[in-house]
């Protein structure tokens, strides 16, 4: 789907059951299935590492080394909402690195 960029960052291909779940008439499939699909792109040690180490290993809001976790700057129901483009959603431009603590308080 998106092209790989400069950095080569890895790429993020949807299966074709996710695509094909995402033209379902019910936001609550579409959002299930695109975060699902979401979910294992972030946790692969690959694209974790290469976040984490842009991000210097520590949480962009606070600083914090501990419990750092992969979010996502335009989220899922964003892109359900039609306010972000999907190839957008796992690229490297719209995930952050993020502590436990700062990813729970919800900060934009
Ligand atoms: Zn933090």
């Amino acid at each position: 789907m998106a092209r790989p960029n400069k950095q080569g960052f890895p790429e993020w291909n949807p299966t074709n059951k996710t695509l094909s779940m995402l033209s379902n008439i019910s936001e609550k499939v579409r959002y299930k299935a695109l975060r699902n699909s979401s979910s294992a792109f972030i946790n692969r040690k690959d694209v974790r590492d290469a976040i984490f180490s842009r991000d210097n290993n520590k949480c962009i809001i606070c600083g914090s080394t501990d419990n750092l976790q992969i979010d996502h700057i335009h989220s899922v129901y964003s892109v359900i909402k039609g306010q972000y483009p999907l190839e957008r959603l796992n690229s490297e431009e719209n995930l952050r690195t993020l502590c436990n603590h700062c990813n729970a308080s919800k900060i934009p």
